[in-house]
Order: C-alpha cells, then structure tokens, then sequence
C-alpha cells in the first residue's frame, strides 16, 4: 500500500503526548512550528502518487503489491540502481534538507527485514516477529522514527552507574504478555511526525551491569506513557516566505527526546532484551546501516551538489566568480562534490552480492562518503560564506521588492550584467539559508552526527576496510629492504 499524504495526515490526529516549550501539542498538523514540515512530508507521499514519480519511487511485487521502494531488499543489480535512483528524486523533493523522512526509515527498514534470521539466535521465533513488523510497516507504508543513544547524562559513566537507574531506558518488568521498559532514548528526529519509533542500540556502549539496558522493540509513537520531549523549534512560525528562507520556510524536521514512562511492549514488537552481545554488535552484524547509509549517501551528494551550485550562483550574481582566488575555492569545492558523486557510483557500481543474493551498495564507498562528507560540507558552507562576504548579510526581504521602496530596492541591490535586485538577493537568500539561515546550523550537525558517532564508525572501517593492493605494495617493499640487507 502507499499512502496519500491526507491518509498520512489523518494518522498524525491519534493522540499523542508531544511537548514543546513546556506546553503539550494538542494537535501536531494545527501547531504553527509543524505545519509546514508536515506539508513537506505530505508532499513526500502524494510524490509517490504521481504521474511522473510513481514508477520510480515505488515497486510492485506479486505477493506484496505496491510499495515504496526503499522498502525494497535489492536481488539485482537493476534493483539496487533503482532505489538509488529513487533515492535521490526522494531527495530533490525536499532539497536533501529532509533527513529522516518516511522514506529514509523505510530504508533502514528493509535493512532490518534482511536482517531478520540474525535475530533468531535471541529467542526462538524472534526472526518472524522482525519480519511481521517490517511488512506491517512496508505494507502500512508508515513513517517511523528511531531513538537509537542514550541521553548524554554522564558519558564517563555506563547506564547502570547513573544516578537514576531509570536515566537510561531500563526494562522495569517482565510479563507474561510483554515488557515495562522506563527511561530515555535519544535523539529521535521527526518523532512528532512519525507514526512507529524502533528503538535498537548503534554502536558498542553496554559493558556487564547493562544487560537491562539492552533492548530492541518498536512501538507506535501513541503508546501510552511514552512522551515526545522536543527541543525549542528553529522556526516558531508558519510564516515564512520561500523566497527569504526557501529551506527554512519548509524543512525544520524537529528533534526529540523520548521519555518511556513505563510504556509496555508486546513480546511481538520485543526483537531481543537482556543481551549485551546483540546490543554491541547489531550496528556491525546486520544491514541495517549499510541500506539506510544508502539513502543517506544519496541524499549528502543531492544536498552537497545543491549548495556548491548555490556558491557558484552567488558569486556569478556579483562577477567574483572571475577572480582566480575565488576561482580557486569554488573549483575546490566542486571537487568535493565529484569525489562524493564518485563513491556514489562505487558504491552502486561495484556492489557486493550476499550468499543469499541480496546486492550491498559497496561498503567502503558507503563508509567512505558517510565519514568525509561532514568535513566536505563544512568546507562547501566556509566557502560560500568567504566568497559571499556583505552580500549574504546585506539582504532585504520579498516584501521591500514590492513595498514602497521597491525601485530604490531593485536599483541599488542590483547585480552584475543588469542582474535587478530581487534576483540578487534571491540567490544571497538562497546561500544565507544554506549557511547561516534558521535551520542551517542543525542541518550541518546533523551531516556531522547522522552516521552515528563517527568514533565507532571509523574505528570499525579502520579494522573493516579493503585494503589489499596497499598491503601487498607494503609486503613487497619490506621484503626488498630485508633482501636487500642480506
Ligand atoms: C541533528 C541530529 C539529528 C540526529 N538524529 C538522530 C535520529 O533520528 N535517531 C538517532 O537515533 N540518533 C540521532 N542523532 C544522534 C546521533 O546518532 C548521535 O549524535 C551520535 O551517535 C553521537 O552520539 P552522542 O550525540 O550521544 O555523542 P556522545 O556519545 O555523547 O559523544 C560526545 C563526544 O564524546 C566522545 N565520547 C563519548 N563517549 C566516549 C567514550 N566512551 N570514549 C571516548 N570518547 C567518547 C565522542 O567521540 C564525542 O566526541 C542525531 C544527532 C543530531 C546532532
């Protein structure tokens, strides 16, 4: 099934407990900060609707019917092309400003779905209930959100040693027809707006004392007890023009802490509990990061290709993209951004195929991008503010192109080659929202941290990585200096 975005806007007026500036939301599609995101998203599923759109972003299987496509476990070349292709119109939609849309869990989940006779091995039935869940979510075509860390608290510390041994999300009680589990989980982007959250640990956190901190379920966003603590929104308002903040206006996706005040979990939404092993090592033995890096790789080299676009624009609009300095750094950065459209195609060209026939985008392109695009896009952002100087500041709004100052407006804000003003400005607006505009900020931690903590990752790709030609390069040369000693 595919949704439309009024079915999914419907689903968002089941009760649920968010809270903003300490104040619950009575109605998350009617609250000013949401509205808008929440179109974007709308506008994610009628995509998948569309007459131009359809037959890329969805798949159709015999037995499963119509579904989005990131839903899809890829038995093909062709199949894995495809959701990469798919990935990236998913990405345009929203300027690759949307990181956790319907469609990026989706992929985490056909992950998970692949995944699923790993998860035998904790308790006898518990590949079928991963399964069970994956195609509720698929054939429901609904939007779940993850909460995958603990709160920071004190980060010197395990869970079992905080203060409050609830901190950390903890099981309370075992029952007979399921879980108590109390505590938090963080950080659970586009919570308010999804309709599942599946919690699982990301990285190797639990030492001995933990067990009962580890814990992988899923449960609907409107379970009772379990509350959405939301940071302060970066946009109060539905107000904004798309010409003063065309990223801003739309695309603040919103992050929570998920506070489970004993919230029960069903033994079929129970994926593994008490068990250290599969706690620290789900990220590294399932192929949950590598689908959803998928996407995410899409997504950075969408994102990434837009704002180098935007830096070249910006400087063309004032002629000082033919200064040889400025030159210099704009080619730079579009270096950048060939280096991450080249892993891309690595990634999906020189794919790695399982013994079950599944196709893996290549693994240390994925990884790759994953841990240089943060510092890429730094870059990309330093640039543009470099080049853009006074301009990105020195930016009226929409409304003085119309108001009464409007001519002066026009004349004195003018660019190069007769550019008028409220053309210039436009680009500036566009390359101030990028950089330095109500949801810039958030956008590049978020590129830094959405990997999961790079520690891990790196590490893990230190011991992970292909490395073979280097090697044997490295064994000739040492065996030369020993012969040659002989
Ligand atoms: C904008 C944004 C959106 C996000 N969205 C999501 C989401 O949707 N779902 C989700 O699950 N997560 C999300 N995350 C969380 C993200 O996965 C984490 O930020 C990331 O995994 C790092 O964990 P942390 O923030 O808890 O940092 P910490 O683990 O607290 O690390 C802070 C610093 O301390 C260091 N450090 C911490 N512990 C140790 C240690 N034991 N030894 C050595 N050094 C240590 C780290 O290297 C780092 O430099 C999001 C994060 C951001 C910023």
């Amino acid at each position: 099934m595919i949704r439309t975005g009024e079915q999914y806007r419907e689903a968002l007026l089941q009760e649920r407990e968010v809270f903003v500036g300490g104040e619950r939301v009575a109605d998350v599609t009617k609250y000013a900060p949401f509205r808008r995101p929440i179109e974007s998203f709308v506008a994610q599923y009628d995509a998948k609707h569309s007459a131009e759109l359809h037959d890329v972003l969805t798949w159709t299987d015999p037995d499963a019917g119509t579904f989005d496509i990131s839903f899809l476990i890829p038995k093909s070349h062709d199949e894995l092309r495809a959701k990469g292709a798919a990935f990236a119109e998913f990405a345009k939609l929203s300027y690759g400003c949307l990181g956790r849309g319907p469609e990026s869990m989706a992929a985490l989940m056909a992950g998970l779905e692949e995944s699923c006779e790993w998860f035998e091995q904790w308790g006898e039935g518990n590949h079928q209930k991963v399964l069970d869940y994956c195609h509720y979510v698929r054939d429901n075509d609904l939007f779940v959100t993850h909460a995958l860390g603990n709160p920071q608290s004190d980060r010197s510390k395990q869970s079992h040693q905080q203060d409050n041994p609830y901190l950390h999300l903890k099981l309370k009680e075992e029952r007979d027809d399921g879980i108590v589990i109390r505590g938090a989980k963080q950080l659970a982007t586009a919570a308010p707006f999804a309709d599942e959250v599946i919690v699982f640990p990301n990285g190797r956190t639990f030492g001995p004392g933990d067990e009962e901190y580890c814990l992988c379920f899923a449960v609907p966003t409107t379970a009772s007890g379990l509350k959405m603590m939301c940071r302060e929104p970066l946009v109060m308002d539905d107000c904004l023009k798309i010409y003063d903040h065309p990223f801003s206006s739309r695309y603040e996706e919103i992050d929570a802490l998920l506070v489970f005040d004993d919230v029960f979990v069903p033994w079929d939404r129970v994926f593994f509990h008490n068990n250290l092993f599969a706690a620290n090592n789900m990220r590294f033995m399932t192929s949950v990061a590598a689908f959803s890096g998928h996407l995410s790789t899409r997504r950075a080299a969408i994102r990434s290709s837009l704002t180098v676009a935007a830096a070249m624009e910006l400087c063309k609009s004032v002629k000082t993209a033919d200064f040889p300095n400025v030159g210099e750094l704009l080619g730079r950065i579009a270096a950048l951004q060939k280096a991450l459209e080249a892993l891309v195609f690595r990634a999906e060209e020189d794919p790695r195929v399982a013994e079950n026939g599944t196709y893996f985008v290549n693994p240390d392109a994925l990884t790759a991008s994953g841990l240089l695009y943060p510092d890429f896009y730094t870059t990309m952002l330093e640039t543009i503010k470099r080049t853009g100087a006074a301009g990105l500041m020195l930016t009226p709004t929409q409304a003085d192109f119309s108001g009464e100052a409007a001519e002066f407006a026009e004349t004195y804000f003018a660019g190069a080659d007769g550019m008028r003003g409220s053309d210039r400005v436009q680009i500036a607006k566009l390359a101030w929202d990028l950089v330095g505009g109500p949801i810039a900020q958030r956008m590049n931690h978020y590129e830094r941290f959405y990997i999961g903590e790079p520690m891990f990752v790196g590490n893990f790709f230190s011991k992970s990585v292909e490395l073979n030609e280097g090697r044997e390069l490295f064994e000739r040369v040492i065996k030369e200096g020993k012969e040659s000693q002989e």
